[in-house]
């Protein structure tokens, strides 16, 4: 079996791709367990000079990694540069972490206790399409730097960054076998590292009905599943807000990436009295709002990832109620243009995840309609809240049930900061300080002192 990889700006197959079977699966997953045990039986600090080696070698290919990224994904070059940048970063990040694994000193009568941080293995980690490199590195990164082997599946349509990335690490002297990266589909390779007992942890980024799933699988076989999944994440514009900030801003938190973003801010919820200004200040900004060729570094935003998306996205207009659109171009790729409607809370648009370039406007009336609007979803991921007012930011930040909020601006992601959703959002956290303690599992041992 393999698979056709297209261009999503124009549209041309340009690579086949093979997809791994169970069989060659498990016998990847068998060289992990090997290559691990000479991993785990590193010196910390050894661990960590190869992780270094690693990002230098990533930061040396940051623009071959940048066009295949550009090829396979439609993202526009300048995003692509930042996103192979990143996994450099947060291989470098990860590289402090095999000597800082501390354990405890617990104090004990008669004798003494102390717990260690153990890799639990083999770790598989299955990655979305829409953040091939990012969402890949979050995972394979402080995994190995906890001890651990990895084996990765990148999605079918956009396997290449990864594969890329596999063979840098051989090239910066990772052990054969150590970080495997496994292209396939999902219910065959992804399910695997389910059911696999050598397998003992799952990353999953996807979807949070496959997600679900993988939840269910993983609990069966007893294993610890970190889930990032969707969102439908409120930006909250209150009537003291700087409001030419936050429209010149909102385009970018949604159309990022084609609205192909798990944080996109999606659902913008804007207090009465402010909703007609806020709305003529939003118009220009989204016509001003650079869709074209990816390659071109001025360009903000891309394509839809395939035909099949760019038809579910424009499912989600057939009964909305369009205000404006900004511009995109016409030709064989999968272009779609940034498109805000207008909402009530209980429209398809305004719960669902559409994961491309539609935003949807709702209007509020004071701060606990804005609190009860934004936790109205099944999801719990991001948001943004823009008040001038400290003591407002305060309540509402705490009030949202989202794992990831940002006041006066939208940032999500900080390699240096934990990441992960509420509710149907997600389980468990990515990233920040505990990102590699999180690979592993506490081992406690009492050493009695009696003779
Ligand atoms: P998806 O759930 O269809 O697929 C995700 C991955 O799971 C792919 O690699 C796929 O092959 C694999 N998979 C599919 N079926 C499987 C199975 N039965 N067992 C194991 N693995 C299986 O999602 P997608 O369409 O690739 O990505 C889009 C979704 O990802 C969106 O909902 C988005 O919000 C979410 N996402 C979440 C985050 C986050 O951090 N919270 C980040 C990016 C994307």
């Amino acid at each position: 079996m393999s698979v056709t990889l297209i261009d999503p700006s124009t549209g041309v197959p340009f690579r086949e791709v093979q997809l791994a079977s169970v069989e060659e699966t498990d016998a990847v997953i068998a060289r992990a367990v090997a290559a691990q045990r000479g991993w785990a039986a590193l010196a910390p600090g050894a661990r960590a000079d190869a992780l270094r080696s690693f990002a230098r070698v990533v930061e040396d290919h940051v623009e071959e990694l940048a066009q295949l990224e550009v090829q396979n994904s439609g993202h526009p070059i300048s995003s692509a540069r930042w996103e192979a940048a990143h996994v450099a970063q947060v291989l470098n990040f990860s590289a402090g972490a095999p000597e800082r694994l501390s354990g405890q000193q617990i104090p004990v009568a008669g004798g003494m206790n102390v717990t260690f941080h153990e890799p639990y293995g083999v770790v598989g980690i299955i990655v979305p399409w829409n953040f091939p490199m990012t969402i890949a590195s979050w995972g394979f990164a402080p995994a190995l730097a906890a001890g651990n082997a990895v084996v990765l599946k990148p999605a079918e349509l956009t396997p290449l960054t990864a594969l890329r990335l596999g063979e840098l690490a051989l090239e910066a002297g990772l052990p054969e076998g150590l970080f495997a990266v496994i292209p396939g589909a999902g219910a065959v390779v992804g399910q695997r590292f389910v059911t696999h007992p050598d397998v003992r942890a799952v990353v999953f980024t996807g979807s949070t009905r496959v997600g679900t799933e993988v939840a269910a699988g993983c609990a069966r076989m007893l294993k610890p599943v970190t889930l990032e999944l969707g969102g439908k994440s409120a930006n909250i514009v209150f009537d003291d807000a700087d409001l030419a900030k936050a429209a010149a801003s909102a385009p970018g938190a949604v159309f990022d990436n084609a609205g192909q973003d798990c944080c996109a801010r999606s659902r913008i919820l804007v207090q009465r009295s402010v909703y007609d200004r806020f709305l003529e200040l939003l118009e220009p900004a989204v016509q001003a709002w650079r869709v074209g060729d990816p390659k071109d570094p001025s360009t903000e935003m891309g394509p839809l990832i395939s035909a099949t998306h760019r038809d579910r996205v424009s499912s989600y207009l057939d009964d909305a109620r369009v205000a404006f659109r900004g511009s995109a171009p016409g030709g064989e790729g999968f272009w779609f243009a940034p498109t805000v409607v207008l909402a009530d809370p209980g429209d398809r648009i305004a719960q669902e995840e559409v994961f491309g370039p539609v935003v949807a406007v709702l209007p509020f009336e004071d701060e606990a309609d804005a609190v009860r609007l934004a936790n109205d979803t099944a999801y719990g991921l991001a948001g943004s809240i823009f008040t001038e007012n400290l003591g407002r930011a305060v309540r509402v930040s705490r009030g949202v049930r989202s794992g990831v909020l940002s006041v006066n601006s939208h940032s999500s992601v900080r390699y240096w900061t934990p990441f992960g959703g509420m509710k149907a959002s997600g389980l468990g956290r990515e990233l920040g300080p505990d990102a590699a303690e999180h690979f592993t599992e506490t081992k406690n041992v009492f050493f009695a002192d009696a003779p």
